[in-house]
């Protein structure tokens, strides 16, 4: 049936790069089989799941939506993408995203423009927007996106759909091509907190071949959610709700925070003032670590390599230049400068202390309350090809997003209301691994 709902709808969406029928009809003949057979099955058998195309697939072509991995079929398989398998998932294609997860949109992808189930003429956000946007249109139930800065949150909230960025060392990484390694984790997209719950479980883990994945027992989630928030202290930071953030947008979060209130939760002001300097101290950190981590693309060992050279040096050059778009060379150029000899300390530096800041103020909220209520997005969707010509505007679309990854605390993006026919989201921030938290409180708004 989801096979069949893709083909029907997935020319106008342009959620997967690759649906891998033929695989997902036999995976799903296994599952059939167990069942019949009386074997154990996992928590997830039988359920159709897409995955990002930045997590490697053994055998499944994996392109970050990128000219530079268009040819690229990994050997081996994510540790998400092996836990898929044991929990007898399904996994039926690989979706579209902003180039090498770099941007908000879905735009820099390579190979097209996804488009936003809600409203076609608008973007499914990113970078996960493929994942999302087959999400929203009922292509899947569940999918596995990245988020770096925003990246599974930001399209969740577009897209009207349920999105959940783990503790940082939550999820193996393994197998995620790296884009800022301090900052990157793997995460669940559903339509419910349940089902989110359900995909996070199945995921979550220590990994020997992660050696940033936490040392500590996770307790399920899925089964344990009742939407009770009596007694829970919900943050209400102001520097989430500011200039630049738009009134309806804000409206809808605020009355969903009193409807909260109504059901038992207390609201708490809580002060998060250094999150003016979240966007610059994320954007020289995000762009140091991914010009480090796309050193490794260089035409020699796979990938894209040109025809053009006559030595090492214009092997080089000429491999990145025709391979790479143009925002990925942009952030590498800008992660080369704040690490080069002179500037280190006035940027990469400076921002790694700006990062303690932030980190400092978050646990001095969680002091005084449980989750932190933020919008999750400054706006609804926007129209395809409307911020592309300004990539400032197109980094302010992150500011919600990018401090809980600067503090690696886990957060889940929520529909709550829409404006003008379009989803707004909203986002609840937690301690660190108290994902159940943020999640139930998610249900609690469903
Ligand atoms: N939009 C942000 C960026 O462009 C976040 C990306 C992400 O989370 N992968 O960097």
């Amino acid at each position: 049936a989801h096979l069949a709902r893709i083909e029907a709808v997935d020319e106008r969406v342009g959620a997967f790069l690759t649906v891998t029928k033929e695989e997902a009809l036999a995976r799903a003949a296994e599952q059939d089989r167990k069942l019949a057979a009386g074997e154990p099955l996992g928590a997830l058998s039988g359920v159709p799941v897409a995955v990002k195309d930045n997590i490697c697939t053994k055998g499944v072509r994996t392109t970050c939506a990128s000219k530079m991995l268009h040819n690229f079929t990994p050997p081996y398989d994510a540790t998400v993408a092996d836990k898929l398998r044991e929990a007898g998932a399904v996994m039926v294609g690989k979706t579209n995203m902003d180039e090498f997860a770099m941007g908000s949109s879905c735009e820099t992808s390579h190979f097209k423009k996804t488009h936003n189930p809600r409203d076609l003429e608008c973007v499914p956000g990113g970078s996960s927007g493929g994942s999302a946007a087959a999400v929203a249109a009922g292509e899947v139930p569940l999918a596995l996106g990245s988020d770096t800065g925003g990246s599974i949150r930001q399209p969740a909230a577009l897209c009207g759909v349920v999105g959940l960025k783990p503790t940082y060392g939550a999820v193996s990484r393994y197998g995620l091509v790296a884009f800022a390694s301090s900052l990157d984790q793997i995460g669940p997209f559903a339509r419910t907190a349940d089902d989110t719950a359900l995909l996070l479980d199945a995921i979550k883990g220590r990994d020997t071949h992660d050696a940033t994945s936490a040392h500590r027992e996770q307790a399920p989630v899925a089964g344990t959610l009742d939407g009770n928030v009596k007694g829970l202290r919900i943050g209400i930071p102001q520097a989430y709700y500011g200039d630049g953030v738009d009134d309806a947008v804000k409206t809808q979060v605020l009355d969903t925070a009193r409807a909260l209130e109504q059901a038992g939760a207390a609201l708490v002001d809580v002060s998060l003032s250094s999150t003016r300097y979240a966007l610059p101290t994320y954007y020289i950190l995000a762009c140091a670590e991914a010009s480090s981590n796309l050193a490794r693309f260089d035409g020699v060992k796979y990938g894209y390599r040109t025809e053009h050279y006559d030595d090492l040096l214009s092997l080089y050059e000429n491999s990145r230049s025709e391979g790479f778009g143009d925002e990925v060379k942009r952030r590498i150029m800008l992660g080369t400068f704040v690490l080069s000899s002179g500037y280190y300390d006035a940027y990469y530096h400076k921002a790694k202390l700006t990062q303690n800041l932030i980190r400092g103020e978050y646990d001095a909220a969680f002091g005084a309350c449980d989750v932190i209520l933020t919008p999750t997005s400054p706006v609804t969707a926007f129209k395809i090809g409307e911020r592309t010509a300004d990539p400032l505007q197109m980094y302010a679309a992150d500011i919600c997003t990018v401090p809980v990854n600067i503090a690696g605390l886990p957060a889940v993006s929520l529909p709550c209301g829409e404006v003008d026919g379009l989803p707004v989201g909203l986002q609840f921030i937690g301690r660190k691994f108290e994902e159940r938290t943020i999640l139930n409180a998610a249900k609690a708004v469903e």
